[in-house]
């Protein structure tokens, strides 16, 4: 059988990556996304902030601004047609004495130049008329209604899932380790010495990006890898907070933050770590430390003993401090690198700068006439009304047994996180929030491995859970999953 010869071939499965494979996939091409972790979404994109920014902090002019300030407006519509959590709740910028109010003056005339929507300064009292929990102490604020909040994974997840459903290919599980340039095509490498062969190329490896860039001849300045970590609430809490709360800037980063996320749990954090590693995603009682005492003097009402979850995400700072997108090969190589916050926002606006670079280096963009925006709704048990459970369940009877009983998850909707791609226990977790209560999936893990063997059809001991060497089980275990019933 001979070697495929794709149009496009993208490298890395962000939230970045999978847009770009899906924008492509309204076109008559032939396009792979190769993707080195067992699913997408499993970089950066799992673990940052969610915050759909409005667009006041960066600066006029840059690609973070104006690619944030246009993904920001495609946000509703993307949402809406992927069935993704999401929702424009706003943000706030609060100072606390005068210089910090001067602050705020400068980002409200930025945001103006931004072309942001909504703009408007409050006083300490408008301010908590809007937010009753923020601290007595906040004398004024600037308030971006526009600022949203999303669920990054399943965005990545579900933008995959619709390129597929419209013709593209996602191949996981695949490292690339070289490209070379041979004639007028591309010959991409990957870890298991397969050979994928493409006219273009995007490099949209994330962290990895510069190394990439390098091997296509690119003077690629190194990725500045930043750590930040972050805390999560019980949903108990629920919204003592709507808008997201943001401090004025430090230098490094927006700050530390108080972020509803589009799930309904209330989050804390980051940090901005600049480190010498890539992979290092590790939560310290420092890092809790300085985000709860901080985030304590916004809203004075947080206790700790809620926080039931704490993760990390590394992100590509860039080393000019903007979004860098580098050309090679006569423009046919295409590299994206420092995609460092707002790139979730940008994401979407990135996607068509992407396809606009493509069809100025010569690739022909014909319209697929059947091309499908929809992705098929996800149904989120918890959110139905009693009719609508009680129709839900007549029609399959999976969604009538709970297996997560801190988040109300059933059956039902692992098999169908499965089906639409999950793989592995978290797959299932970051897809349906199984395991993401407050017992921390204490209960539900087993019952969660022993679905997935079945739907996959394999052995139990097979089930990882993020892949690669993360097996969760020993042999004895295998016993229990055999016999005992979800429920038990
Ligand atoms: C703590 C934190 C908070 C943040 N908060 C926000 C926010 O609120 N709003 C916002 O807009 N942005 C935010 N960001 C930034 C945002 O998360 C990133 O800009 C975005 O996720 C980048 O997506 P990406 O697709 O470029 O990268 P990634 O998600 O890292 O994707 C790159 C992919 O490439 C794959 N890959 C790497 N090398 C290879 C290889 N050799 N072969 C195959 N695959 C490979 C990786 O496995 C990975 O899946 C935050 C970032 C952090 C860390």
């Amino acid at each position: 059988m001979g070697v495929t010869h794709y149009d496009v071939i993208i490298i890395g499965g962000g939230v970045v990556g999978t847009a770009i494979l899906r924008t492509l996939s309204r076109f008559q091409l032939k396009t792979a996304l190769l993707e080195k972790s067992v699913e997408v979404g499993w970089g950066t994109t799992k673990a940052n902030s969610g915050i759909v920014h409005s667009g006041f902090h960066s600066e006029p002019g840059s690609w973070k601004t104006k690619l944030s300030v246009a993904g920001n407006r495609m946000f509703d519509q993307l949402c809406d047609e992927l069935d993704v959590p999401y929702e424009r709740n706003g943000m706030m910028m609060v100072a606390r004495n005068e210089e910090e109010e001067d602050i705020l003056a400068h980002y409200h005339e930025q945001g103006l130049e931004n072309g942001v929507e909504g703009l408007e300064m409050l006083s300490g009292d408008e301010t908590r008329r809007l937010e009753p929990n923020l601290a007595s102490d906040i004398i004024a604020a600037l308030r971006a209604p526009s600022g949203g909040i999303v669920a990054p994974f399943e965005l990545a997840t579900a933008q995959a899932e619709n390129a597929v459903a419209n013709g593209a290919e996602v191949h996981t599980g695949v490292t690339v380790t070289d490209i070379a340039h041979t004639g007028s095509s591309f010959a991409v490498t990957t870890a298991d010495g397969a050979s994928w062969i493409a006219t273009y190329i995007v490099n949209s490896a994330g962290l990895y990006a510069d190394d990439l860039a390098r091997i296509c001849g690119v003077d690629a300045e190194p990725i500045i890898p930043r750590k930040g970590e972050e805390y999560l609430f019980d949903q108990r809490l629920g919204r003592v907070i709507k808008h997201t709360i943001f401090p004025v800037p430090t230098p490094k980063s927006k700050g530390i933050l108080v972020i509803p996320t589009a799930e309904g749990n209330l989050m804390i954090g980051p940090t901005a770590l600049e480190l010498p590693y890539k992979n290092d995603v590790s939560t310290t009682a420092e890092g809790l430390e300085e985000i709860f005492s901080f985030t304590q003097g916004l809203v004075p009402g947080l206790n700790r003993r809620d926080i039931i979850a704490s993760f990390a995400g590394v992100r590509s700072g860039s080393p000019t401090g903007d979004f860098i997108f580098e050309t090679s090969h006569g423009g046919k190589g295409i590299h994206l690198m420092g995609i460092e916050s707002p790139g979730l926002t940008a994401a979407p606006a990135i996607a068509e700068l992407v396809r606009d670079m493509l069809e100025d280096a010569g690739l022909s963009l014909k319209a697929k006439p059947d091309f499908n925006p929809r992705r098929p709704r996800v149904i989120r048990f918890k959110e139905l009304s009693d009719d609508e459970k009680e129709q839900v369940i007549q029609d399959n009877p999976l969604y009538a047994h709970v297996v997560c009983r801190c988040e109300t998850i059933t059956e039902g909707e692992i098999v169908d996180a499965i089906r639409r791609g999950a793989k592995t226990v978290d797959g299932v977790k970051f897809r349906t929030r199984a395991g993401m209560g407050r017992c921390q999936g204490g209960f539900c893990t087993p019952h969660v491995v022993k679905i997935l063997a079945r739907e996959l059809g394999v052995s139990p001991l097979e089930i990882t859970k993020r892949g690669h060497d993360s097996q969760l089980l020993v042999a004895e275990a295998k016993a229990f999953l055999q016999g005992g019933e979800p429920n038990d």
